[in-house]
């Protein structure tokens, strides 16, 4: 598989370590609880409004994830996985893209046939060492604090379309109206937490 980031068009993401730190929180009644970093969910709102497509594929089920991705547009959920690279090849043809144009971002081993199957692995700072050794691109950031905003960033740097992302944010904001800066952030609510 030739390592490319300049075809990548479907991004594809593992959830805990990687749009969050791994902290699998649970409270009296078992109920699991999520942290999303806000970067993060600007990162895939850009991807998707700039054409590209997300995938979410996690081992865990639980409604946090999918209410988060919800809000975030992002239609593609495979919870309960039990096979990521069987869920990454249904990703793709869901989204009629090959695998050499899809991007995996990952954070331990259950990750890795996935990630050696497509076209742009990516590892999270602190992914499990294999994990590092088979990206293609590591991440500065850990998993849960903006990993997934830079790879975004490092695809459409790689793919001379960072500016357009930039563009969104250029105009200033008309009074009374939802234009100009408010483009690529309209997905983000404020958050108390
Ligand atoms: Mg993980």
């Amino acid at each position: 598989m030739t390592r490319r980031a300049d075809s990548v068009r479907l991004l594809c993401l593992d959830v805990d370590g990687v749009l969050t730190d791994g902290t699998v929180a649970l409270d009296d009644l078992g109920h699991e609880t999520k942290r999303f970093n806000a970067k993060d969910g600007l990162g895939i709102s850009l991807w998707r409004k700039l054409g590209g497509e997300v995938a979410v594929i996690t081992g865990r089920a639980g409604l946090a994830v999918r209410h988060r991705l919800e809000e975030l547009g992002v239609r593609h959920l495979y919870s309960g996985s039990h096979d990521k690279l069987l869920d990454l090849r249904s990703a793709a043809e869901a989204c009629g893209v090959p695998l050499e144009a899809v991007a995996f971002v990952g954070d331990d081993l259950p990750d890795l046939p996935a990630m050696r199957a497509c076209g742009y692995p990516v590892a999270v700072h602190d992914a499990a060492q294999e994990v590092r050794d088979a990206a293609a691109f590591v991440t500065a950031a850990p998993g849960g604090r903006g990993a997934v905003r830079e790879a975004v960033e490092h695809l459409l740097r790689t793919q001379n379309r960072w500016n357009d992302a930039l563009a969104m944010f250029a105009s200033a904001p008309t009074p009374g109206t939802r234009a100009g800066a408010s483009a690529g952030a309209s997905d983000e609510r404020p958050r108390s937490a």
